[in-house]
């Protein structure tokens, strides 16, 4: 009775909230309908996503506004100068592959199932060997990341101002116990990469086996939904302890279900009877490949929103794992979007040493946390500049010249967290968003000219 018509309504609210989530997402809403006509309410987001893309992939659906979904006009018509530079600079062969910006011929990028990259460690079997496009081979080498699942037509806009690179797609869970779903276009070699030892857990047993106490048999999770940037309320797991008080063991269908869905929605672990719990900071910069209380010493909510926004250190360090042999004597490092210092204690957890990081980070809060962290484990010298606006090709000439050249430009711009499934953002990549990836492009090729230049 009373149950049935309060999951009535939770699944037309849930409905109405994950169309509402796709439309943010920039995907169109009859196309939003469809996948959950196909996939089901309770289908997980990024389940969803995947489903759209893969219509689109197989020409289901044609698009007669798709502009609405792509770039904002003004950036975009920024961004258009910067390509119309490239394309003077890089001649034909760049100039064949860039199609017009309007939006108008863009095609979803499809994303690789499984999302294990171009290669996975110990995996000979699937690894594929690549050829860089003339234009994008260093120096310096580059690492750009972002979120996989963005609006479509952003990474075939961000591929095509990264000198075509083909962007690199992978899922940590492949290489530790939570999913964090993120592109990644480098310019790095592939071969010979190896994994950050320990190999960190892969399973949520094996990485808290604490929970494994008051885990019920109708849970099935093994590994976490992707580390988010907020956590949940009180009241929530306040809810849940209710709704499983009040029912039998095992629950019935209905409240299993709901119990489920906030359990993967916001990574709910059991600590107690009929009880659970959002994950712990600390708890957080384990799974993410941090030192303990990395973070330590500034409030749980900015704790959450860095950690959410950072890199997965074993995901970054696979990749950046190349550079170990090339750089006996260490690296310089221009650091965009350094937000916690991810790409930073990936180098360091290699063994890589920094001679200079030149980061670059808005956050105070994050600015304090990379310089504890450098002060207590580095010999180097960090120079910390707040906004990559102030970062201007003049500045950058003159860090070229200072510290012969860089070898690394790493960041990843803002995601505006996208694909979350706990903020909405209708402005999607427009606005600042795309304008902050503008910068991104425009200090690696800086890099590129003044290095060029030397
Ligand atoms: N890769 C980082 C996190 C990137 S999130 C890590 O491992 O922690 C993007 C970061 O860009 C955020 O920390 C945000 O504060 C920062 N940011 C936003 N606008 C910026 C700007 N205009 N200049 C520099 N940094 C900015």
């Amino acid at each position: 009775g009373d149950l049935l018509d309060i999951d009535f309504l939770r699944e037309m609210s849930e409905k109405d909230n994950k169309i509402k989530s796709l439309v943010d997402m920039g995907f169109p809403e009859d196309e939003a309908n469809m996948a959950i006509t196909r996939c089901g309410v309770d289908a997980a987001l990024t389940v969803l996503a995947d489903s759209v893309y893969a219509s689109q992939a197989a020409g289901d659906c044609h698009y007669g506004n798709l502009s609405d979904y792509e770039l904002g006009g003004r950036k975009r018509a920024r961004l258009m100068e910067g390509s119309k530079k490239k394309r003077k600079r890089y001649g034909g062969a760049a100039q064949g592959n860039r199609r017009p910006l309007d939006g108008s011929h863009e095609e979803p990028m499809p994303l690789p199932n499984p999302m294990v990259g171009f290669n996975l460690p110990n995996d000979r079997l699937r690894s594929v060997t690549r050829r860089l496009p003339q234009q994008a081979i260093g120096p310096p080498f580059f690492y750009y990341e972002n979120v996989a699942l963005a609006p479509k037509g952003v990474w075939a806009t961000i591929s095509r101002f990264l000198y075509d690179i083909e962007p690199e797609f992978v899922d940590s869970k492949h290489l530790c116990a939570a999913a964090r779903k993120r592109g990644y276009i480098h310019n790095l070699p592939i071969e010979n990469r190896f994994p950050l030892l320990p190999l960190p857990p892969k399973t949520i047993f094996e990485a808290f086996p604490h929970y494994k106490k008051w885990w019920p048999s109708w849970d099935p999770r093994r590994q976490l939904n992707c580390l988010q940037t907020s956590m949940s309320s009180a009241k929530l797991t306040e809810r849940i302890q209710c709704a499983l008080a009040s029912s039998g063991n095992p629950p019935p269908k209905s409240v299993q279900k709901y119990v489920m869905d906030e359990c993967r929605k916001w990574n709910l672990v059991w600590v107690g009877k009929n009880k659970v719990a959002h994950l712990e900071p600390d708890e957080v910069e384990y799974l993410l490949g941090f030192p303990r209380d990395h973070t330590r010493g500034v409030g749980k909510t900015e704790r959450f929103k860095s950690l959410g926004n950072s890199f997965q250190v074993d995901t970054v360090a696979y990749h950046l794992s190349v550079l170990k042999d090339m750089y006996p004597n260490g690296v310089n490092v221009l650091s965009l979007f350094t937000g916690i210092g991810g790409g930073e204690v990936a180098l360091h957890r290699l063994g890589i040493h920094m001679r200079t990081v030149v980061s670059v980070e808005i956050g105070e809060v994050n600015r304090r946390i990379l310089r504890g962290w450098w002060d207590q484990t580095q010999t180097g010298t960090l120079i910390e500049i707040a906004d990559v606006k102030s970062l201007t090709d003049d500045r950058i000439a003159t860090f070229v010249r200072r510290f012969g050249g860089f070898d690394l430009v790493i960041g990843g711009s803002p995601c505006n967290n996208l694909a979350g499934s706990n903020r909405h953002h209708r402005d999607g990549l427009e606005g600042e968003q795309s304008a902050l990836f503008y910068h991104y492009f425009r200090i690696v090729d800086a890099v590129k000219s003044a290095m060029g230049r030397m």
